[in-house]
């Protein structure tokens, strides 16, 4: 990667290079913007950028898997606005850096990753936290206050509302570990899972259009309910401190689609900590059903699933050695995590791909969701993909 580095920008004295790991979320989806309960684990799959000073006061920015990069000045990153490009993810982050004071100079930056994008596994956190490592060039950085300054770049530049799960596991991820996060406190703890089974994540090859307005629709929709939560019961603040209970006690003054949102989100946060309870005892086949119910409430009350995702869960569950499976990311697409036997991981693989192209026409990818370790620099250069 240094000489791709170099032979794009020229000779530079010392090329650093910088990696964020993608993630998959094993359950509690749409709940972290409502400040409940998360379980992800940080993937090998992961984008890498090789970063140096480019002595000219431009920040460069190339993606060899667009084949395509911008230049900026940078002295003017406090200025910019969003243009919809894909260097929106590394701009904004410089542009919060820059706010929060840390000086930004010009840098050429080269991207490489290994996270499919748009498939639910956050190939854009990835993107956010290796862009911030690499602009920082080594320079020390709190690791929660670089997951919340790349929220916020997320956030304010790029103009998704997004929570604060998937640059928090890319910057806390843990090899052998699920991380459990309490996006209130923001603490998490480590949550070993039962050696003898394994999680797989498909992806379904399809994103609808959708997702984006549906995503900003849901936030409002949980706020809605808040709103409406509160003048019952002063001290919901957020879909975190509901129960079904105060939900039930007011549904005659809540939108119905607004109360099915409301449901999911709460219910969804029990079965998180259901989930850690069942690993901890070694249940998969608890674990499992939490899974299948997580899908079908994001299936039928958050209404952010969609035909493929659907597919894919319902076949799954017709396998061998499959305990449980759902969609994982914000949904319309993208991909869904498999809770199976570790022994028949293999021929789970074959078979939903099999089955998936012959109803679909499309060819699943899959990946094995080995927990990785969160975002750092890259000492053993040797470890880094090559190039497709
Ligand atoms: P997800 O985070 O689930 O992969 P998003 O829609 O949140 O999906 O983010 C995907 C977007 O992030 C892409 O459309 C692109 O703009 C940007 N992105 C991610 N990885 C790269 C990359 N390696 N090169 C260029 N842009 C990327
Ligand atoms: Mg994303």
């Amino acid at each position: 990667m240094i000489a791709a580095f170099k032979q794009r920008f020229g000779p530079a004295p010392e090329v650093r290079v910088f990696r964020a790991p993608g993630r998959v979320n094993l359950i509690g989806e749409h709940t972290d913007y409502n400040l409940g309960f998360v379980l992800p684990v940080a993937l090998e799959l992961a984008t890498y950028i090789a970063a140096a000073p480019s002595g000219d006061g431009k920040l460069r920015i190339y993606s060899e898997d667009r084949a395509e990069g911008r230049e900026f000045d940078a002295a003017s990153l406090g200025s910019l606005e969003r243009s919809g490009h894909w260097t929106d993810y590394p701009v904004g982050v410089a542009q919060e850096l820059v706010r929060a004071g840390i000086a930004v100079g010009g840098t050429n930056l080269l991207i490489r990753s290994t996270v499919p994008e748009g498939s639910g596994l956050s190939s854009s956190a990835a993107l956010e936290v290796s862009s911030a490592l690499a602009l920082l060039g080594g320079r020390p950085i709190e690791k929660l206050e670089l997951a919340k300054l790349c929220q916020r770049a997320e956030r304010n530049f790029v103009g998704m509302p997004c929570g604060i799960m998937d640059q928090y596991i890319s910057v806390f991820g843990r090899a052998h570990s699920a991380v459990e996060i309490d996006c209130r406190s923001l603490g998490h703890r480590l949550v070993t899972l039962p050696e003898s089974v394994t999680f797989v994540a498909v992806n379904s090859m399809v994103k609808h259009a959708l997702s984006g307005s549906a995503y900003h629709d849901r936030v409002r929709e949980c706020a809605a309910a808040v709103t409406e939560l509160q003048k019952a019961f002063p001290t919901v603040q957020s879909l975190r401190d509901a129960t079904v209970e105060q939900l039930d006690a007011v549904s005659a003054q809540l939108d119905p689609v607004v109360a099915k949102r409301a449901r999911h989100v709460i219910t969804e946060d029990a079965r998180v900590n259901g989930f850690v309870s069942a690993s901890a005892a070694g249940d998969v086949a608890g674990m499992g059903r939490l899974m299948v119910e997580s899908h079908r409430s994001l299936q039928h009350d958050y209404e952010v699933s969609c035909a493929e995702l659907d597919l894919l869960v319902d076949a799954a569950l017709q396998i061998e050695g499959v305990h449980g499976s759902r969609m994982t990311g914000g949904g319309f697409g993208g991909c869904t995590v498999t809770l199976v036997e570790r022994s028949a991981a293999p021929a789970f693989a074959t078979a939903i791909v099999q089955e998936y192209s012959r109803a679909m026409g499309i060819t699943p990818r899959v990946y094995v969701c080995d927990p990785a370790d969160g975002a750092g620099e890259v000492k053993k250069l040797e470890t880094i993909p090559s190039a497709e």
